[in-house]
């Protein structure tokens, strides 16, 4: 099957990507499950926007400092110089942030910001703004949306892209979409690991036909585990309570019932303060207070989070709530260039599973969804500036994919003792 680009991933990256391509292209979007499981579906406290020159030198400095000064500098002025831009386009879209009772945008604070510059819907912020990329992308004419689908190699006849090999995940069938270009948005890793925020789908598939074919990847031991997710026994995907929680105000107590560290350092920070916590109280679990925040801002504010709460058998305006670190974000990935393109000619990536080195070390709350946004509408563009003829070349594809998941371990692994 012939299309001009073929998307891998139903997030805001891919939808994003496929919005920014030429009008008159033929364009295919595969997902692995349903086209609202993914991890842009569950951001929950808000996109980032650079609020005018004036917030400029400290945004730059809170995204660097997170990240441990290993952020790539050109790509973080690139973020925050086209948030603007690509707030008004949401805006466009539909999408509905929290605004004051002038209509203008109400911004929210996170950890490690020094202001307020996030801007959010509720607790949902990332289904608030996915649900309307998916349905303009519906709307396009020129997009064909395939769910249920996997791919399970990229086409190549070992020096350049054509396509993918993917197999429908009800009949077993793999077949080959080929395109001049192929752009993989296939997110993070989560599903990797036992405790994590993400879809368990999520299980780093582009990385590991990456390493397949000698496509470079980096900072593949870049890992952020989230401080604060709700503490339970059952399996499967564990709840997040937003960073923005305690940007409001609520604290973080031991098993005394006193508080024991800032709330609002970078995430790596306040996790390993709650680890050694965990460790001194002999607990699976610390707590977090949302009382302070006070009644009412939790209702207007949280709803998902008050409701989760609530279903798990917790009260959050009477009690605190057991909380622990999980895995949540990528800040590795695919090596990409400053148009998203891997060093396999035809090939991109966007989104979570690419590495434009903008998070450096450690994410700053609130940004993935902008650095996905940004980098897919450039991608797109480039794209659009290239030959969309389809060489006449013969490719081969794996169709095993029982050791993904081994393949990106161990290269995780590897990367981790080198730097140790
Ligand atoms: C609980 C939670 C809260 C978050 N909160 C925030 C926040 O407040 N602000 C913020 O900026 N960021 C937040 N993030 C991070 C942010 O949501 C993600 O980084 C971002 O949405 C990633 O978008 P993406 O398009 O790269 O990937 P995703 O949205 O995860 O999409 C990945 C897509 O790839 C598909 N896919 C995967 N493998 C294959 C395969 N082999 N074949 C076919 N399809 C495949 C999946 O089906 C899916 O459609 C949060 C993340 C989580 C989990």
């Amino acid at each position: 099957m012939n299309y001009d680009v073929v998307i891998v991933g139903a997030g805001v990256g891919g939808l994003f990507t496929a919005m920014h391509l030429p009008a008159d292209y033929k364009i295919l979007i595969l997902s692995k499950e349903g086209l609202r499981s993914s991890d842009s579906f569950l951001a929950q406290g808000g996109i980032c926007m650079l609020r005018g020159d004036f917030d400029y030198e400290e945004y730059f400095e809170d995204t660097m400092r997170a990240g441990h000064y290993e952020n790539d500098r050109t790509s973080v002025d690139t973020m925050l110089r086209a948030s603007q831009e690509i707030i008004s386009e949401l805006v466009e879209c539909g999408v509905r942030f929290t605004r004051d009772e002038k209509g203008n945008f109400v911004f929210t604070r996170e950890g490690a910001h020094r202001s307020p510059r996030i801007l959010y819907h509720e607790d949902c912020t990332g289904k608030e703004i996915t649900s309307h990329l998916l349905r303009k992308v519906k709307r396009m004419g020129n997009v064909t949306l395939l769910p249920h689908t996997t791919m399970v190699d990229i086409l190549t006849d070992g020096k350049e892209c054509y396509g993918v090999a993917a197999r429908d995940n009800k009949t077993g069938k793999i077949t080959c979409y080929r395109a001049p270009h192929t752009v993989l948005a296939t997110g993070g890793i989560g599903g990797l690991f036992r405790h994590s925020t993400n879809f368990r789908c999520l299980t780093g598939d582009s990385l590991a036909i990456c390493l397949r074919h000698g496509i470079p990847l980096k900072h593949v031991d870049y890992i952020q585990i989230h401080p604060t997710t709700l503490y339970s026994k059952k399996r499967g995907r564990r709840f997040l309570i937003s960073e923005s929680v305690r940007g409001e105000g609520a604290i973080l107590i031991d098993k005394a019932g006193n508080r024991f560290t800032d709330e609002l350092r970078p995430r790596d920070v306040v996790t390993q303060a709650i680890r050694e916590q965990m460790k001194k109280d002999d607990m699976p679990y610390v707590r977090l207070d949302m009382r302070p925040i006070g009644r009412e801002e939790i209702q207007s504010h949280f709803p998902t989070i008050v409701k989760k709460c609530e279903e798990e058998g917790y009260n959050v305006f009477e009690e605190p709530i057991p909380v622990v670190p999980a895995q949540h974000y990528f800040m590795g990935g695919i090596a990409v260039d400053r148009d998203s393109m891997t060093a396999m000619p035809r090939l991109y990536a966007v989104g979570e599973t690419s590495c434009n080195g903008v998070h450096g070390r450690n994410r700053l709350a609130s940004n993935s969804l902008l650095e996905s946004l940004v980098f897919a509408k450039k991608a797109a563009l480039k794209i659009g500036r290239e030959s969309k003829e389809l060489p006449d070349v013969s490719c081969s594809y794996e169709r095993d994919t029982e050791q993904f998941k081994k393949i990106v371990l161990e290269e995780i692994e590897k990367e981790r003792q080198r730097h140790e």
